[in-house]
């Protein structure tokens, strides 16, 4: 069993690590991540710290998906987010949480399935799913007014970019199989800019056609 202290003593670690949004806090005190987790490993869930998923993937470090959560919200607010790699789905969750509506694209199926059925479980009714190589986003719904990848390409897919809304951000991991830069891009009108928010160790995002 998952005590409320454990999740307590996770919600305490993500302030003291530099998390200020309390709407993010709140959401991932309240989202069982427990749910996203192998039986096996779900004594382990309220830990700071990535854990597999099967398929050679893992679910996020809770501080990462926080970070990248917050970033994303710091513009303003938000009703229609992309994300990319789907994976366990607890990111979108916490995602489906905090705005009107996540379209979600995952390109191992059986992680698809997973996904949705435990977070048609939950309750999560505003989830789109697609299955697909996302580094090409989703762009029937395009544009976004937040894109969220994670996983991790070797550059900027400019697809994801031209998918963003005028002024809207995208967080994405940048660079090389075992360490990448996470960047906050914003769209502008004539291009977009970026900054680098931290280190970060992602899967690589991988490309399925060209
Ligand atoms: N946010 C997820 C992270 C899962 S790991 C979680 O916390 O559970 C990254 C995921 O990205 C994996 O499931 C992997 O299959 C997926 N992925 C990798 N390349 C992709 C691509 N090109 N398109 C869609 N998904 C991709």
């Amino acid at each position: 069993m998952t005590s409320l202290r454990t999740r307590e003593r996770l919600i305490q670690r993500l302030r003291e690590e530099g998390i200020e949004n309390e709407r993010v806090l709140e959401t991932m005190r309240t989202v069982p991540r427990h749910a996203f987790v192998d039986e096996a490993l779900a004594s382990r869930a309220y830990e700071d710290t990535a854990l597999p998923i099967g398929y050679g993937q893992t679910i996020s470090q809770p501080y990462i998906v926080a970070l990248m959560t917050q970033a994303l919200l710091a513009g303003g607010p938000i009703k229609k987010v992309l994300e990319v790699g789907t994976g366990s789905g607890y990111q979108t969750a916490i995602l489906a949480s905090l705005v009107d509506d996540v379209y979600t694209v995952e390109r191992i199926e059986p992680l698809l399935k997973l996904a949705r059925r435990k977070l048609r479980e939950l309750g999560f009714r505003n989830i789109q799913f697609k299955l697909s190589d996302g580094s090409w986003g989703w762009h029937e719904h395009a544009p976004y007014d937040g894109i969220i990848v994670t996983a991790a390409p070797a550059e900027l897919p400019q697809t994801l970019v031209e998918q963003l809304a005028p002024g809207a951000r995208m967080v994405i991991p940048v660079g090389g199989p075992t360490l990448q830069e996470l960047q906050l891009i914003q769209r502008t009108d004539t291009g977009h800019t970026s900054e680098r928010l931290e280190l970060v160790n992602f899967v690589p995002l991988v490309r399925d056609r060209t």
